[in-house]
């Protein structure tokens, strides 16, 4: 298998070659060329282990590595720190079936893909001939850094460095963060918002001078972020297997149309089931589902991409996004792989702030159903959906269930992609259960009362653990910072 970029002004690669770029040199996506040929075999998957069905799935995808390495990224990643072992569990309500993909060590989705990727990355790299020591640098608000360092963490090979805003993220998250142990993984809060940390690190990437000096202590820059294929592969994997399952349960008939929706920030993960679709699995629509900052409900219902308008900060912050970087992978395979008209968008978004779809283009969207929640909305789906079916809902995952009653009747089998734990949003939560708002421990323990839930094994001691990590910089002091840290 090939890879390409969705702006086609660069050479096709391995997908060893594709893991390891992270971002194609033309500015590009990333893309298979040709879908791979795998049969899906519904009767035989459904009696399949996560852990099988993921073998399967990477194998195909990841055509230049060896059945022994697919094996062994497959063991490292989904192993004893998931809480079950079917790493993915489904949870029904009628024809509703909750994803639930936040079993893995830091309570959100981002696991799943997190704890793949370093695997994929130092095996791809030792495939390349290339014996650097990888260097992930990243500005985190949400659920980012701490996936990624749980990734990461004591993985040889790699170096994580993680810079977090002093405003705007959670008392978990911030605990998470400033407790992680692993020697690798380097933690520093920046004064500021999500902004200034993101444009600090941002302006730190571009720098020639930065990558040489690297280049000569044998260290490179890679990214975590979802642009990377190799973070979006392994999330086709749940998709396949939450369907098998369903097969197994006797919900569906192998080959039955299936409806999916998922919370949607970077279009990532609703990407992952769109691939999945386009290897075999059948599904009838999908429901692209936003917070305030509802620039893809505005898109998938009018075909203009407009990113002019006031950033929102919202009890979902993993969706706080104007730019879903991976949506330009789909509109690829929607313009029928035409790398000029996707080149020709992505040039208007940067320049105009906004694009326009061809109507061609724009019809080849119609199995794509969008809208959003708004603030209000989010808390009482929260309540409502506690009292009526006793499911907790994190924020996130309430966007989802929202935007499903817009759209459907739930007369067919439906996934919904619950992509956070509550307790990793105890404040949020409590709030919409009209409990009083408590922080730290005393969030959980508030939390598990009232909901009569327990606390998940892996934040249970989280407020006991020594904070390891305390360095507060401003935002210039980010070159010398990395200076220490790395050389
Ligand atoms: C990252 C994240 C999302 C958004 O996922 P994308 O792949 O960026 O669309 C949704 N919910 C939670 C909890 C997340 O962490």
């Amino acid at each position: 298998m090939r890879y390409v970029s969705t702006r086609g002004q660069a050479p096709a690669v391995s997908a060893s070659q594709a893991i390891l770029a992270g971002i194609a040199p033309d500015g590009g996506l990333y893309v298979p060329e040709q879908w791979p040929q795998i049969s899906l075999e519904w009767r035989a998957l459904a009696n399949q282990s996560y852990q099988e069905i993921a073998e399967l799935i990477l194998a195909a995808f990841l055509d230049d590595f060896t059945p022994m390495e697919i094996q062994s990224v497959v063991q490292a990643a989904y192993g004893a720190q998931w809480d079950s072992s079917n790493i993915v569990n489904l949870h029904q309500v009628g024809n509703l079936h909750y994803m639930e993909l936040f079993h893995g060590p830091t309570l959100a989705f981002k696991d799943v893909a997190l704890q793949a990727l370093p695997h994929l990355l130092t095996t791809a790299a030792a495939k390349q001939g290339n014996h650097d020591k990888i260097v992930i640098l990243t500005a985190t608000s949400g659920d980012t850094g701490t996936a990624a360092m749980s990734g990461f963490g004591n993985v040889d090979q790699t170096e994580i460095l993680v810079f977090y805003p002093e405003i705007g993220v959670s008392d978990i998250q911030r605990q998470q963060m400033q407790t992680e142990s692993a020697t690798n993984a380097h933690v520093t809060a920046i004064t500021g918002n999500f902004d200034d940390a993101q444009r600090a690190v941002k302006s730190l990437l571009g720098q020639k001078e930065l990558q040489e000096r690297l280049a000569q202590h044998q260290l490179r820059f890679s990214s975590a972020n979802s642009i990377n294929i190799g973070r979006l592969i392994p999330q086709i994997v749940y998709y396949i297997y939450a369907y098998a399952q369903l097969v197994k349960q006797g919900q569906i008939q192998a080959g039955q149309m299936v409806d999916i929706a998922v919370p949607t920030g970077n279009f990532g993960n609703i990407l992952a089931a769109y691939y999945a679709s386009q290897i075999g699995l059948p599904v009838n629509e999908f429901t692209v589902a936003s917070n305030e900052n509802n620039v893809l409900t505005d898109f998938f219902n009018t075909g203009c991409y407009d990113r002019r308008r006031h950033f929102k900060v919202t009890s979902a912050p993993a969706m706080d996004i104007l730019v879903s970087s991976n949506l330009e992978r789909l509109i690829y395979f929607a313009s029928g792989q035409n790398s000029q008209e996707v080149a020709e968008y992505m040039q208007a978004l940067d320049e105009n702030g906004f694009y326009q779809l061809k109507a061609t283009t724009q019809a080849n969207l119609n199995h794509f159903k969008a809208g959003y929640a708004n603030e209000e909305q989010i808390k009482a789906t929260i309540h409502s959906t506690f009292q009526q079916d006793g499911y907790l809902l994190d924020p996130h995952t309430a966007v989802g269930r929202f935007v499903i009653d817009q759209h459907s009747d739930l007369k067919r089998p439906t996934l919904l992609a619950a992509t956070a734990s509550p307790y990793k949003f105890p404040q949020a939560v409590l709030t919409a259960l009209d409990q009083p708002v408590v922080g730290g421990q005393s969030g959980l323990v508030a939390l598990a009362t009232c909901t009569n839930s327990k606390i998940p094994a892996q934040i249970q001691t989280l407020f006991d653990q020594p904070i390891l990590h305390k360095q507060v910089i401003q935002p210039d002091q980010i070159q010398t910072t990395i200076d220490q840290l790395l050389f």
